[in-house]
């Protein structure tokens, strides 16, 4: 028994954006969320201010938006979005962007409680009593899959951690995916962002609520993610290489929409937040020990899994990965052994093919780190 769902119409291809322009048009007047250069350096913020003013949309820019974003931020650009008078909004970024609007979604249509970022995340707990702005999502990283995720994951400084809220009802309604947005990415983050897809299909293909939709789709991901390593490497990434890359990124967000993501996920947070490693950079340090542990339960789906990406080992994932994620940041241990009491706390570990301790977490930030 099995379930599948995910409500975003993507469109997806070269000039995608001018081709469906009506699609884009969520309501009269909008409010665009970026970062502080990927809307711009993309050129998708151009694209969709075009269109606006053909189309007669008023508009605002929120480029606000920091890496890992803080509730604060959000709860900032609610309140610049009620009073511009927004109905709808576009994302347009990496992960960071595309989270952060689902949460001004929600903020700007629920007056937030006033307080610390512990006391905003409280509106995340249950379900809504208005219904989030709608949104369109423009992707500028070929990562995170946040287009067609109901997840947004949140940094809260009291906490000293990042932590997620879910919903259905943040889920974008539309996606544009186009290479051209992603082609000039400075080549370390198209790599760390490719890492976070490959780590979204394979914690989806391994964990405990794979389902049999959920496994095809994390494959075909893989697949295409193995045809651009060598591209990943030596930065020859093209325009259709980069649509390609998207497409896979968007098949993890799909997956994990019904998977979820493991400890993976959970024990990269800790290298984000207190070391500033960026989110697939942190997933890559911890996914070979993780696949070599999940290799202990299911041999075959860890060997399907590296086949689809074209390898042959856990160790040939390892080494391809030590190559494209260049990190010299060093670590205490005691410090390490902090974070585990909170990364042991966080559901990941349920759904992980293995059981999950606290000691053993320990051993796997042993492995990786030092
Ligand atoms: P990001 O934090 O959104 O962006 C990383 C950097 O890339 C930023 O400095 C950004 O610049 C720059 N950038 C983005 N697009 C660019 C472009 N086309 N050209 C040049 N520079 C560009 O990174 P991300 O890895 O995509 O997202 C990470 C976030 O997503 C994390 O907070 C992570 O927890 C979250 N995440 C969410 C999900 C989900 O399901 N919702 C899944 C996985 C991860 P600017 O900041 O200057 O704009
Ligand atoms: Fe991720």
């Amino acid at each position: 028994m099995f379930t599948y769902f995910m409500p975003t119409k993507i469109y997806a291809g070269e000039n995608t954006l001018q081709k469906n322009a009506d699609a884009l048009i969520l309501g009269k007047k909008a409010m665009i969320v970026t970062g502080k250069s990927s809307g711009k350096k993309s050129g998708a913020l151009g694209d969709v201010l075009a269109i606006f003013k053909e189309k007669g949309i008023e508009s605002i820019v929120y480029d606000k938006i920091e890496n890992n974003p803080t509730i604060e931020t959000c709860a900032a650009g609610a309140a610049a979005a009620r009073e511009f008078g927004a109905d709808f909004l576009i994302g347009i970024g990496g992960g960071s962007p595309l989270d952060a609007a689902k949460a001004i979604a929600v903020y700007a249509a629920n007056v937030p409680v006033e307080g610390s970022d512990f006391e905003l995340y409280d509106i995340f707990k249950g379900s809504f009593k208005n219904k989030p702005l709608p949104m369109a999502a423009i992707p500028t990283t070929a990562g995170t899959g946040s287009e067609v995720t109901p997840y947004s994951i949140l940094t809260l400084h009291s906490i000293k951690n990042k932590k997620s809220f879910t919903s259905p009802d943040v889920f974008y309604k539309c996606a544009f995916l186009d290479g051209r947005y992603t082609v000039g990415l400075p080549l370390q983050i198209a790599r760390n962002t490719a890492v976070d897809a490959m780590s979204h299909l394979m914690e989806g293909f391994t964990d405990k609520k794979a389902s049999p939709a959920s496994d095809y789709i994390a494959l075909e991901g893989l697949r295409g993610i193995g045809r651009h390593l060598d591209a990943l490497r030596s930065g020859t990434l093209s325009k259709a290489d980069c649509l390609e890359l998207l497409w896979a990124s968007s098949l993890g967000g799909i997956v994990i929409s019904q998977t979820g993501t493991t400890i993976v996920h959970s024990m990269g947070y800790p290298l984000t937040y207190y070391k500033e490693i960026p989110h697939g950079m942190a997933n890559g340090i911890i996914l070979p020990e993780y696949l070599r542990r999940a290799e202990e339960v299911l041999p075959e789906k860890v060997k399907a899994c590296l086949a689809a990406l074209g390898l042959g080992s856990v160790e040939e994932f390892k080494a391809y990965l030590a190559e494209i994620l260049p990190c010299d940041v060093t670590f205490d241990e005691a410090e390490v052994y902090e974070w585990t009491e909170t990364t042991i706390a966080a559901k990941n570990a349920l759904v992980c093919p293995f059981a999950v301790t606290r000691e053993m977490e320990f051993d796997m930030y042993k492995t990786v780190l030092f």
